[in-house]
């Protein structure tokens, strides 16, 4: 059977776990979760990164740090993971859909200013599958309607938009360390602060609304309570195991890549006859092989699909079902304009197995099972 997933493991997390016990500094903000932060910081250039116990939490920082209240707009795609929406809605926001772009799956970048209403305040871009999305265009709309951006960059550590960090446009970004991303610690995220006066109110709100932070740098004397926040630290026994990942970032993306490479080359004569879709990688976009995925020709035929590569042993997925269709999406969003591309391509995306450890032999398996079921 090969797994549609096997989280990143490289061998050298053990070790740096078992120094984090020996540090004897185990809780938040140890030396590893410092050596993450900087490590991020210097990977993205952005001004300040601080790790957190998931993506869904650094959003949720950001939502805090954005200031979001009752009544609120932020607009982002229907088609993404429930985090995005979360952690606004938490805060009283409304949720405002817009379509995807069929070629990305991305926001359409066009659709946005439509959805500008005076009640917006965050447009929220989902870097679907670690690919950019239009970056220019939507903070150009930012800037003229004085909207904050926090991207939902989950899939996109280590990919560029016209070779620029992706995470790194918007006031805030956020990454993810889940276990099904590029780089992992169990669960876990960092969120990316662009402006350097947000990093003092980031830091309460993640050290339950006090400035121990600050205590810790001996800059005051003592810590007190500041403001309202929560606990977003993660452990520094997992940072250790995230720092270790980091240090063969390049490694472990260059492994994607060629996997990825090998499924884009050998399903190019299939989608040439027309049966299925590949991904498309805009020119000014680098990616970081967080995702394979292709397009069937509709939902009945991804199901027959599926059930096609499990019965030879592959483990294949799909995702999402779109937000604004959802019980939830129904209570705090709505979706502006035309649902043309978001449940029609989302019912015929389907994922291949991509993980660090997937062999060349694996991926030229799963195409030929993939081709078998088109020319069956
Ligand atoms: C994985 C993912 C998240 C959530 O990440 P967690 O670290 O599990 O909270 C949010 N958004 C997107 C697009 C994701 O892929």
């Amino acid at each position: 059977m090969i797994n549609f997933n096997i989280p990143p493991f490289t061998g050298k997390e053990i070790e740096y776990m078992k120094e984090a016990v020996n540090n004897q500094k185990i809780c938040g903000d140890g030396p590893f979760t410092k050596k993450c932060n900087e490590w991020i910081e210097e990977k993205t250039k952005t001004t300040k990164c601080l790790l957190t116990t998931s993506c869904t939490h650094a959003t949720e920082l950001a939502a805090l740090l954005a200031d979001i209240k009752e009544g609120d707009e932020v607009i982002m795609p229907s088609y993404t993971f429930v985090s995005t929406a979360d952690a606004f809605v938490l805060r009283g926001a409304k949720v405002v859909f817009v379509d995807v772009r069929p070629d990305t799956m991305n926001i359409d970048e066009t659709l946005i200013e439509d959805a500008v209403t005076e009640r917006t305040k965050v447009i929220a871009p989902v870097h679907y599958a670690g690919v950019g999305c239009e970056m220019d265009t939507i903070m150009d709309i930012a800037r003229r309607h004085h909207l904050m951006v926090v991207e939902d960059a989950a899939q996109g550590i280590m990919s560029t938009y016209k070779g620029k960090a992706l995470g790194t446009f918007g006031e805030f970004g956020c990454f993810s360390f889940h276990e099904t991303k590029n780089f992992s610690m169990g669960e876990g995220g960092a969120l990316l602060i662009r402006d350097e006066k947000y990093i003092e109110n980031a830091e309460i709100f993640r050290e339950k609304g006090t400035d121990r932070s600050k205590y810790y740098r001996g800059q005051v004397d003592k810590y007190r309570w500041q403001n309202y926040g929560s606990s977003y630290l993660p452990s520094d026994m997992n940072a250790a195991y995230l720092y270790a990942q980091l240090q063969l970032a390049d490694e472990i993306t260059q492994t994607r890549m060629d996997r990825w490479n090998e499924y884009l080359e050998l399903l190019t004569p299939l989608a040439e006859e027309g049966r299925i879709e590949l991904p498309y990688i805009p020119a000014h976009c680098e990616h970081n092989a967080h995702m394979f995925y292709i397009k069937t020709k509709d939902m009945e035929e991804r199901s027959r699909l599926i059930s096609f590569l499990m019965d030879r042993g592959v483990w294949s997925v799909f995702h999402y079902v779109p937000l604004h269709s959802a019980p939830a999406g129904l209570k705090f969003g709505r979706f502006h304009g035309e649902d043309k591309y978001t449940t029609k391509e989302s019912e015929r995306l389907l994922r291949l197995p991509m993980f660090y450890t997937l062999t060349a032999d694996q991926v030229e398996y799963i195409t030929e099972q993939v081709k078998a079921f088109y020319h069956a």
